[in-house]
Formats: C-alpha cells, structure tokens, sequence
C-alpha cells in the first residue's frame, strides 16, 4: 500500500495453480518445484459493492433505525436495519469475464457447488500499528468440477436477515481469468485496510 494513502480500502490477492504434472499435487510457495503454477495477481483497489457500505452503515454508523434499502443477490431491495449482523461469509467465483460495476448484486455465471462457493476465514485479528488496522478474509477454492473451469470473476457474500448479498467483485486476470485443471486450487486473500 502507498504511503499517506489513507481511508478504508479492499486489496486482492489471486492465486492460481493446477496440479504439478510430475507430482499430481498441487504446490505451495514454498515448495522448490512449481510446476502447475498459473499466477498471482495483485489489486491494491478491489471494488467494494453497495452493500458492503451498507453494513458499515448499520453496524457502525447508524443512529437510528432508519432502514438501507439494498438489493440482494437476486436484486430485490432488502432492509438494512440498525445492527444487523451478517453471517455466512463466503467467497464465490464465476467464469464470466465482464468488468464489474458498482452496482453489481451477485457473481458472473457462478461455478457449480463448491468449485465456486466456499465459506470464507475472516481472521479475527485485527493488525494494530501506528498507522492502520487490517483483517483479511481467505479461501481457497479447488476445481472438482471434474473438467477445467475459468474462474473469472469472484466476490464475497454475506448473509443478513436471511438474503445474501455481495460485498465485493472483481475480475481475477483480466478479460481471460484463470483457466484451472480438475483438482487445480484458486487462493484468494482479500484485505481490508483502514487506514
Ligand atoms: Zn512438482
């Protein structure tokens, strides 16, 4: 992150890799041999979505009760009331390939089952320092689709009230995303910073 970039931000990180074609597993970093490695990419500024704003809104800003109108992930307006915690966090993926807007309200032609859906780990530290506090939220996705999948897209939904939203969208690489093997793994850290 640059320096006296201050505010409240979402970075992303993509990790991609197929199975090793001399092991038949998949690395990690450290291992010496990378075979089956597909790429990383890294967005400092991952789009956050209405709805993310919207928790923000009731959880730490609201005075009121006044209700946030939000559309859900079938795009029908749900309530945002004072204090609605949400629950369910998940990471999903698609293959679609369109840049994402805004105003988006679910993922991109969703990968079946849990190839594109898989609950997140939201580290319950906060790191403290003299100039920020960040939390990252991980998961990682293994193709068992049984044939390649591009994942393309991805974002993060939460649940509130019993409807999902999502919080944030964006591309994984660009207009061609990962093309992943069966048994391949996508790794995904997205990082909220306030700063
Ligand atoms: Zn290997």
């Amino acid at each position: 992150m640059s320096a006296g970039l201050g505010g409240l931000r979402i970075g992303l990180k993509v990790v991609a890799r197929n199975p090793c074609p001399d092991h038949g597993f998949v690395h990690t970093e450290t291992d010496s041999c990378q075979k089956g490695y597909l790429g990383t990419t890294i967005k400092e500024h991952d789009m956050g979505l209405y709805a993310f704003a919207a928790t923000l809104i009731a959880n730490a800003f609201a005075t009121n009760n006044t209700a946030t109108s939000v559309p859900d992930i079938t795009n029908t307006n749900r309530s945002f009331n004072a204090n609605s915690a949400v629950s369910a966090i998940l990471i999903v993926a698609g293959s679609g390939v369109t840049t994402p807007t805004f105003g988006d309200y679910q993922i991109q032609t969703q990968i079946a089952s849990s190839s594109g859906s898989i609950s997140a780990t939201v580290n319950p530290t906060i790191t403290n320092n003299t100039t920020n506090g960040t939390f990252t939220i991980t998961g990682t996705f293994t193709n068992s689709t049984g044939s390649n999948a591009t994942y393309g897209n991805i974002g993060i939904y939460a649940t509130a009230n019993t409807f999902s939203f999502m919080f944030a969208h964006d591309l994984t690489n660009g207009a061609t995303g990962y093309v992943v093997s069966p048994a391949g793994t996508v790794a995904v850290t997205y990082t909220v910073t306030i700063s």
